[in-house]
């Protein structure tokens, strides 16, 4: 047997038709492209937990419940005693685990553009994605388009990040509430950005049965840890708890993750930093010629370029050291689009002149 014989019978056609996920090296760049917390820990936190770490037993088996971990994750969200919680490895095994669980072939469905793992790990599994365009003019919900969608194929899970990636905007919550009453199976809520939002349907689980809401620690300044979690009815949430992989959460994470979340007043000051240098890139964005950002509830923002330029200014602020976004290759209503993740103020102000320089130099 050849080796391209090998490899066609071996896999899957949804594996062989698939293009990895991939990350742009950025090493010697300043990084403002993955929605990372660009500030380390205070010294003084730093040490504590190095001296938390020595109590780690990596010859043992972690906890398979993480019991410690998931009580300090139930107190910080307040989260009554009713629901239950599922950890993953990162959100991104969480979104794995709900798609692995559904019936051969069945749809799922989300607005478009969105998050790129959930159609990602569909695809890989033989789903029928559905994707339903957002509103060209603000990027809410198109909520006749979603109900039309779920009507006619009738998704089982429908995945609606609040605030949205790429478009950072939070969608109506009355459209949001509609969907989650017309929908025929789960809606996970994916709160990846709720550090920065001030907006959540946590408080929305015990009206519907059908709801999960999704978060993760990474984009509150722990993305190297792999952490995310689901909330919801113990019911739904036994059934994942099945598929997921006994001991998913490693020890340094559970112990880490305890740590920081326990300690996160640290956190509140650095998101708030976050928050003010977001308002204050807007500003700057919004005075440039040519340059149009949209309104932020993340710690990234999404701003269109003249058209057809995306890829020459994208290249532009790379080629001055600055590494951020380009959304051109997913087309549609990113095709002029680039994406900044909001980085400490130095950084960002070197984004700032480093897209000046750019604009100038392509006569824009
Ligand atoms: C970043 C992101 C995630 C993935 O988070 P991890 O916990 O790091 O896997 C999930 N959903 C959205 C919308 C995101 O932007």
């Amino acid at each position: 047997m050849n080796n391209s014989t090998l490899i066609s019978t071996v896999f899957r056609k949804e594996v062989l038709a698939m293009a990895a996920y991939k990350v742009a090296n950025a090493q010697g760049y300043i990084k403002l492209d993955a929605m990372e917390n660009p500030y380390s820990w205070p010294e003084e936190i730093q040490n504590q937990w190095l001296e938390h770490l020595k109590d780690c037993q990596l010859n043992r088996y972690p906890d398979p419940e993480a019991v410690q971990l998931v009580n300090t994750i139930r107190a910080i969200n307040q989260l009554p005693e009713q629901f239950d919680i599922l950890l993953g490895n990162g959100s991104d095994e969480i979104i794995q685990l709900l798609l692995m669980a559904l019936p051969q072939g069945a749809s799922v469905l989300a607005p478009v553009p969105g998050f790129v793992m959930y159609k990602q790990i569909s695809d890989c599994l033989g789903l029928n994605y559905i994707s339903v365009p957002v509103l060209a003019d603000g990027f809410d919900l198109d909520l006749p388009a979603m109900l039309s969608a779920i009507a006619k194929a009738q998704p089982l899970l429908i995945f609606l990040a609040y605030p949205n990636n790429p478009t950072s905007n939070l969608f109506s919550a009355d459209a949001m509430h509609q969907v989650i009453k017309a929908a025929p199976g789960l809606v996970v809520v994916d709160e990846a950005y709720a550090p920065f939002a001030n907006a959540s349907f946590i408080d929305q689980l015990g009206q519907y049965d059908n709801l999960l809401i999704m978060r993760t620690v990474s984009k509150l300044g722990l993305a190297g840890l792999r952490l995310g979690y689901v909330m919801g009815q113990p019911a739904l949430i036994e059934q994942l708890n099945k598929i997921r992989l006994p001991y998913n959460i490693n020890c340094l994470t559970q112990m880490t993750a305890d740590f920081a979340l326990v300690n996160r007043a640290f956190f509140t000051e650095q998101t708030e930093k976050i928050c003010a240098q977001r308002a204050y890139v807007f500003n700057e964005l919004q005075q440039m010629e040519g340059i149009l950002p949209y309104p932020s509830a993340a710690n990234f923002i999404l701003f269109k370029v003249p058209h057809n330029k995306a890829t020459d200014i994208f290249l532009a602020i790379k080629q001055q050291g600055v590494l951020i976004k380009n959304m051109a290759g997913q087309g549609g209503l990113l095709s002029d689009c680039l994406r900044v993740t909001i980085g400490k103020p130095d950084e960002n102000k070197a984004f700032l002149s480093a897209l000046r320089h750019g604009l100038a130099e392509l006569n824009l």
